[in-house]
């Protein structure tokens, strides 16, 4: 039976890579005493699907800002902690098919300069050279970045919970959170599938589960998830290595190789809304 402490200063619930990251800044800032719970074992909710890209251009100052410090963390695991996060730098690859969109990619071509990243408009043949499975027929422009790249999701979530343990924090898989308590407004303890744990805060990093996790404190976590489809094709011939990922807005398409085939995740114009509770 997992022996868990009576008592934590913060206890993280989820271990995606949002309860991962939490439960290392926490130990990185000093509560060396945090605790993750994770009812099944790391990265068993969404994290494991995630394409992991990572585009450093967003569309305001203070996210990008967060998306180049990602960057700057996960080389600094790496050396830290000696486990890989898979960080793979192939670029990525915007494609306007119509004008407005070849006037928003520009902007974001020059936004990027705004913001210190480097992007290139290029030519089709270069676009084509990139990626030679492209049909380029009625691609009216391209922009490249070629700073953007991909990780390991479930490789980063070890390497933070491994910098994490190191300054004492810990994590329990297998125990789920089944109650928050509070008194008098604040939140004094969680119950668990294992026991009863006292604490002086949460991080509720439950994903598309915080509603029904956040309703058990009785807050209302406005948070609702939406289905997002993805598909793996077998291994593709002239697919050889890793390739940069290409994003085409106007047909709701990203693409990019994996294990020799190819990931072509979908931008949903509807996404269809997952009812609470499943
Ligand atoms: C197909 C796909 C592609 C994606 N591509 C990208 C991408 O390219 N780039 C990008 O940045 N993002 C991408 N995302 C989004 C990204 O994966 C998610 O935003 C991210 O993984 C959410 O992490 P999380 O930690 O919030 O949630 P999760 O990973 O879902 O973790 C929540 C955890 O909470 C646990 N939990 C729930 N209830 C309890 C409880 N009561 N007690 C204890 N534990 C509990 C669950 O078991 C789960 O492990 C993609 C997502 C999908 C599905």
């Amino acid at each position: 039976m997992t022996q868990l402490p009576s008592h934590a200063s913060v206890i993280v619930i989820g271990g995606g890579i949002m309860g991962c990251s939490t439960l290392y800044h926490l130990a990185e800032m000093g509560a060396t005493d945090a605790i993750l719970l994770e009812r099944n074992k790391l990265t068993s909710g969404t994290t494991w699907h995630s394409a992991a890209q990572v585009r450093a251009l967003r569309h305001s100052q203070n996210l990008t800002r967060m998306i180049q410090y990602s960057v700057d963390l996960y080389a600094r695991l790496e050396r830290e902690t000696g486990q890989s996060v898979g960080w793979i730098q192939k670029g990525s690859l915007s494609l306007a098919t119509n004008p407005d969109r070849l006037t928003h990619i520009k902007r974001q071509e020059a936004l990027a300069h705004a913001y210190g990243i480097d992007a290139q408009s290029i030519s089709l043949a270069e676009a084509k050279e990139r990626w030679p499975l492209m049909n380029a027929e009625d691609v009216l422009g391209a922009v490249w970045s070629p700073d953007d790249g991909r990780v390991s999701p479930s490789d980063v979530c070890a390497a933070l919970i491994k910098g994490a343990r190191h300054r004492g924090a810990q994590l329990f898989e297998d125990i789920g959170v089944t109650g928050i308590l509070t008194q008098d407004g604040k939140i004094t303890g969680v119950e668990t599938t294992a026991g009863t744990i006292s604490c002086d805060a949460i991080a509720l990093c439950t994903g598309l589960w915080s509603r029904e996790v956040g309703e058990m404190a009785g807050a209302e976590v406005p948070a609702l998830a939406c289905e997002h489809f993805y598909l793996l094709t077998k291994p593709i011939e002239g697919i050889v290595g890793n390739t940069p990922t290409l994003s085409d807005h106007d047909n709701r398409l990203y693409i990019r190789d994996d294990s020799g085939g190819l990931l072509v995740g979908c931008f949903e114009p509807m996404g269809k809304p997952i009812a609470p509770g499943i």
